[in-house]
């Protein structure tokens, strides 16, 4: 069960790729944690990425793509993954089958996170996300923590991500019209989009997205 999830920044992949991880037993892959783990660790590749990431610009393809193919023949993945982040591009959407068939996978759905830019900016500007490795994030407005500055889960502080400024957002998006939003005509050909409404309450995203993909994969689940 690979899945890929599409959409602007601030659409909510990563929470509802959490929701769908724990829910649905498999890996979640966000491009942009892994990423920033490797500023945090200031790898060779770290470094290079660290100045694209500030300014909203993506990666060189080349790069991320050889990131994807390794995390994509881990064995934890074999029985599928929550991709967040990635394909960004049509050369990452083509190098992601190619990927996929190397290790006899196939995508079972694509789905694109819907939401107005103006929702976006609002979202993104309240953002705060935990600096520990679960990354849960929340909203100063719509989902504060129940204590100021920490994670509800763990106690961990809390942090804008520097990418998450009103400028940069703007950026990001403009590169989000131009380098993504054509991917999901080419996940439409291929009969795998599925459009879902990311305005809905986060409890209602998760449940469509479950209903489309089945409870589990062991119990004989697929898009439908
Ligand atoms: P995200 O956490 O998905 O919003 O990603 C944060 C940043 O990481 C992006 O603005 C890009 O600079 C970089 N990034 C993440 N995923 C990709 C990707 N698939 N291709 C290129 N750059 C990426």
């Amino acid at each position: 069960m690979h899945v890929v999830l599409l959409g602007p920044p601030g659409a909510g992949k990563g929470t509802q790729a959490r929701r769908l991880a724990a829910r649905l037993s498999l890996p979640h892959l966000s491009t942009g944690d892994m990423l920033r783990q490797q500023v945090r660790d200031r790898t060779v590749f770290g470094r290079r990425a660290a100045a694209l990431i500030e300014a909203g610009r993506l990666v060189p393809d080349a790069l991320i793509t050889s990131v994807v193919r390794g995390r994509l023949r881990e064995p934890d993945t074999a029985d599928g993954a929550l991709l967040d982040g990635f394909p960004r591009t049509a050369f990452q959407a083509k190098a992601l089958d190619l990927i996929l068939s190397e290790v006899g996978a196939s995508l079972c759905a694509a789905f694109e996170f819907t939401v107005d830019e103006d929702e976006v900016v609002r979202r993104i500007s309240g953002r705060h996300i935990c600096r520990r490795d679960n990354g849960h994030i929340f909203h100063l407005r719509t989902a504060p923590p129940r204590v100021a500055g920490l994670c509800d889960h763990c106690g961990g502080e809390l942090h804008q991500r520097a990418d998450d400024v009103p400028a940069k957002v703007r950026h990001r998006l403009a590169v989000f019209r131009a380098e993504s939003a054509p991917l999901s005509a080419y996940y439409a050909s291929a009969g795998l989009l599925r459009t879902i409404d990311a305005t809905r309450p986060a409890d209602e995203v998760t449940d469509r997205l479950i209903a489309v993909l089945g409870p589990a994969p062991a119990a004989g689940g697929g898009p439908r």
